[in-house]
């Protein structure tokens, strides 16, 4: 994979301005790529069936004119049958092969999509509403099916049927086509003025599509406290207030896309009066023939659908353009090198690791405070070592440094005596186990979200997690066991048994660094001896780092780290600290308590 980049939104496309990178069109062609040559004989057998339904009259004539005794009427009947048969075969191939290459473009652009999703930094993440972010993914990306059909093929087939026609006109008479061009080239300047509205008026919709996914994420994702808070009416608003948003920005591109299309038209009505002037001018002094008056103005007419298929292209194209240009916004989003490698876990046995941090300096922005202000501690391998501080000091945000979900602004982070940016990256992260403050338990079934981490394990591992974790006894109850379904965000489950199966998740993957963040903060004073005691013996083989607020998880640790406003205040022993760090003696004797009453 590629090499690792150090520093603020370093990532690839970091930073760029928003109208910058490659055309729509460019991005367009880059999605049909894959698939030019089943588009190009999509539209071979377009143009072949367009060509064989102008011919089916001559042919017909041709029949009839040559009817006989040896070739009786019932014999041309046929022949026409069968041709009109064939035409309608090739037509609905032709058909059915565009619309398959523009479904394959539209799933071109999906993976490509969810792909650089799946990549993405923390960072870039942090600043998006992830239901806009899903509806670039799902409703953005079907515009490119439309736009693939549209322009691509009316460019194609359009164009060249205007070109050819003008050319014949040319033929015809120079002068009469200075004229058609003049007011053709009239009315694709006014065509050109509402074209962009179009454009962006799509872009609001599909913005605004975004802001709906964006609330139905919300609401959906903290039903309980929605209804809890007596908000539904709100949050109905607010969607309802965003669909309607789309609706009008869709029509406002509709009553554009109309516009254009008449001036289209209104220009080919235009036309034909001004050929017909100027013709029947150059008639009278004879400089052309009446015939060729009438030919020309034949030409007039054919030129009508090309016209109005090119428009129609452009329209669609700015529809289309519209969406990637959402879909670009994504793209530019700095992404994580290696994000996507494999990385195999460490074997049984693999050596503990060690963690450093030298003179740490983070903040989560450019704009934002800073939350580390040169924060350093070593942890050497095996143990356990505690972060204790008030809340907002910044002990999550050390684990957040350590898996690399963000970069120090200035400061080194090592793991095993080397920098987290030197690391692949997920190399970095198959050597650690993290349970993230407040683990989700992701919607799938309970064995889904035990393996997640560790998708090989056996199922002797798995009871051994499920016995270590205390969660066998919760399985035996479960009438499909480790097969059911546990619902989204884990609803099914109490908040101490989510806890206890990332925990379980996060042992499974057998880490060298095992990162605990308040992961036993809601289990009952049993449990928690249990994991404690679990914990410990992981501890002997492996370097553990936790955050915790019970004074028995703290006192059982082999040094514990004070921190407080992102600055470590001290390090030391429970006994070595309550004598030396007053603000540890505080917690000791007010917080812990306090929350191991709790239990
Ligand atoms: P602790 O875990 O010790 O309670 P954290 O490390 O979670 O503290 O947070 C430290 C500070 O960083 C807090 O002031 C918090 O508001 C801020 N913070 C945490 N996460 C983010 C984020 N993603 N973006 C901006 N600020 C954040
Ligand atoms: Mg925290």
């Amino acid at each position: 994979g590629a090499g690792p980049a150090h520093g603020e939104g370093a990532g690839p496309g970091a930073e760029e301005g928003a109208g910058d990178g490659p055309s729509p069109l460019r991005v367009l062609l880059g999605y049909v790529r894959p698939h030019r040559a089943a588009l190009f004989s999509g539209a071979l057998l377009s143009l072949v069936t367009g060509a064989t339904g102008l011919a089916l009259p001559l042919v017909a004539r041709r029949l009839i004119d040559n009817l006989s005794e040896d070739r009786p009427i019932a014999t041309a009947l046929v022949l026409m049958s069968l041709l009109v048969a064939g035409n309608a075969v090739l037509g609905a191939l032709g058909g059915y092969v565009l619309q398959r290459t523009a479904e394959s473009v539209v799933l071109t652009a999906r993976k490509s999509l969810t792909s650089w999703l799946l990549r993405l930094r923390i960072s870039a993440v942090d600043g998006t509403e992830p239901g806009d972010l899903l509806s670039r993914a799902t409703s953005d990306t079907t515009l490119l099916r439309a736009m693939t059909v549209q322009t691509l093929i009316g460019f194609g087939t359009g164009g060249l049927t205007l070109l050819a026609t003008l050319v014949m006109m040319g033929f015809v008479d120079l002068v009469l086509l200075a004229v058609t061009l003049g007011v053709i080239g009239l009315a694709a300047t006014v065509i050109g003025l509402i074209v962009p509205r179009i454009s962006k008026a799509s872009k609001r919709a599909q913005q605004s599509v975004g802001r709906m996914g964006a609330v139905l994420e919300r609401v959906l994702g903290a039903l309980r406290t929605v209804k809890a808070s007596g908000a539904e009416r709100r949050e109905e608003r607010a969607v309802h207030a965003a669909a309607e948003d789309s609706w009008r920005e869709s029509v406002r591109s509709a009553k554009w896309s109309a516009l254009a299309g008449n001036t289209a038209g209104l220009s080919m009505q235009v036309a034909f009066i001004t050929v017909l002037a100027v013709g029947g001018a150059r008639v009278a002094t004879d400089s052309i023939e009446v015939g060729s008056l009438v030919a020309f103005l034949l030409y007039v007419f054919y030129l009508m659908a090309p016209i109005q298929q090119v428009v129609s292209a452009v329209t669609q194209y700015q529809v289309g353009a519209a969406a990637i240009s959402r879909i670009q916004e994504v793209r530019r989003l700095p992404a994580e090198p290696g994000a996507l490698d494999a990385a195999p876990l460490p074997e049984a046995g693999a050596a503990p690791a060690a963690v450093a941090f030298l003179d740490v300096r983070f903040r989560y922005g450019p704009e934002q405070p800073y939350v580390h202000h040169g924060v350093s501690f070593t942890v050497p391998p095996r143990g356990m070592t505690a972060f204790v501080g008030p809340s907002g000091a910044g002990k999550t945000t050390v684990f957040s440094l350590v898996e690399r979900f963000y970069d120090a602004t200035s400061g080194r982070v090592l793991v095993d005596g080397r920098d987290v940016r030197d690391w692949p990256l997920a190399e970095l992260r198959s050597a650690i186990g993290y349970v993230e403050q407040d683990a989700p338990v992701l919607s799938g079934t309970l064995r889904e979200n035990l393996v997640f981490g560790a998708p090989d394990t056996g199922e002797e591992a798995l009871a051994e997690a499920l016995r270590t974790t205390r969660l066998d006894g919760l399985v035996a109850r479960l009438p499909e066991g480790l097969d059911t379904v546990v619902g989204h965000r884990g609803t099914k489950l109490s908040g101490g048994e989510r806890q206890r199966v990332a925990i379980a998740r996060a042992l499974l993957r057998r880490p060298r660094l095992l990162l605990l963040d308040e992961a036993t903060s809601q289990l009952d004073a049993v449990n928690e001896a249990a994991l404690r005691e679990t914990v410990a013996e992981v501890a002997r083989e492996t370097t553990v780092l936790v955050v915790a607020h019970r004074l028995s998880t703290v006192t059982s640790a082999d040094r514990i780290v004070v921190m407080d406003t992102g600055r470590v205040l001290a390090v030391g022993t429970h006994a070595e600290l309550l004598a030396a760090s007053p603000l540890y003696a505080e917690l000791a004797t007010t917080q812990f308590l306090a929350t191991a009453d709790l239990a």
